[in-house]
């Protein structure tokens, strides 16, 4: 049995980031979806809010469960018998950090990291550019699940209301 963990912030899921835990599903025999929670930064959505978003998004897939995690991720890798952390790398401005993070996690632990590329389709695809879109209006439709861009376009009424 082969477990490993997708790592973000996923404010919120994409479909870029759903490619890489289909693929990831497909490729592993658990898969487990953890959102980072980070004190010093504020998203968008609660946390509560995005592990619901990311279970909707993956109840499709029945290896694949979600989970939160405070601090180091590779103590939530020794607490959870994971086996491998899984990225994935959209371009090369993604490599440099995240050659940087795989080399320190392995010298923390034992626990190995797997690279995933992007489908072209996605490589421009990140959780903060959608933001951005959305915010000002833009269609992000196609880029994440439709239920989210419902989420999304509340909040983004919400703020305008306050
Ligand atoms: P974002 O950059 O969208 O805020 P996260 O911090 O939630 O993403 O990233 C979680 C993981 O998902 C990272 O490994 C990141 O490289 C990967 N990822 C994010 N967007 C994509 C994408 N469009 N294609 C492939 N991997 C992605």
């Amino acid at each position: 049995m082969t477990k490993v963990v997708c790592p973000g912030s996923f404010d919120p899921v994409t479909n870029g980031h759903l490619d890489i835990v289909e693929r990831s599903a497909r490729l592993f025999d658990e898969v487990v979806v953890a959102v980072l929670v980070n004190e010093s930064k504020q998203g968008l959505f609660t946390i509560e809010e995005r592990l619901e978003l990311l279970s909707e998004a993956t109840k499709h897939l029945p290896n694949v469960s979600t989970a939160s995690f405070k601090g180091l991720l590779v103590d939530f890798c020794t607490a959870n018998g994971v086996d491998a952390i899984v990225k994935g790398l959209r371009a090369v401005t993604d490599f440099d950090y995240e050659l940087q993070m795989a080399q320190m996690n392995g010298s923390l632990t034992e626990v190995d990291t797997v690279f995933i590329p992007t489908s072209p389709e996605y490589s421009f695809l990140a959780s903060s550019l959608v933001k951005e879109v959305a915010k000002h209006g833009g269609d992000v439709s196609g880029l994440i699940p439709d239920f989210v861009n419902t989420e999304l376009t509340k909040k983004y009424e919400l703020t305008k209301d306050a």
